[in-house]
């Protein structure tokens, strides 16, 4: 049996960091947190690439197929 649903599409990025941004989730993975830092509401990000998150495949490969999910660690 095959699992199928529909796919999850989340875009790819960069964003550069400043060295107390850096310093700030240094210091929130050293608590056990997840890293993370705010963004000013006018920050514009650019896309690599647009992805599934539940079967990891590219959009453009992926697009006209159902969603098979791969298992997460
Ligand atoms: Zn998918």
């Amino acid at each position: 049996m095959t699992m199928t649903t529909a796919h999850q599409w989340q875009a790819a990025t960069t964003l550069p960091v400043n060295n107390e941004q850096i310093q700030d989730m240094l210091v929130s993975a050293a608590r056990g947190e997840t890293p993370g830092f705010e963004l000013p509401a006018d920050t514009e990000i650019d896309v690599i690439t647009v992805s599934c998150g539940k079967c990891m495949r590219l959009f453009e490969d992926a697009k006209d197929e159902p969603c098979v999910p791969v298992p997460m660690p």
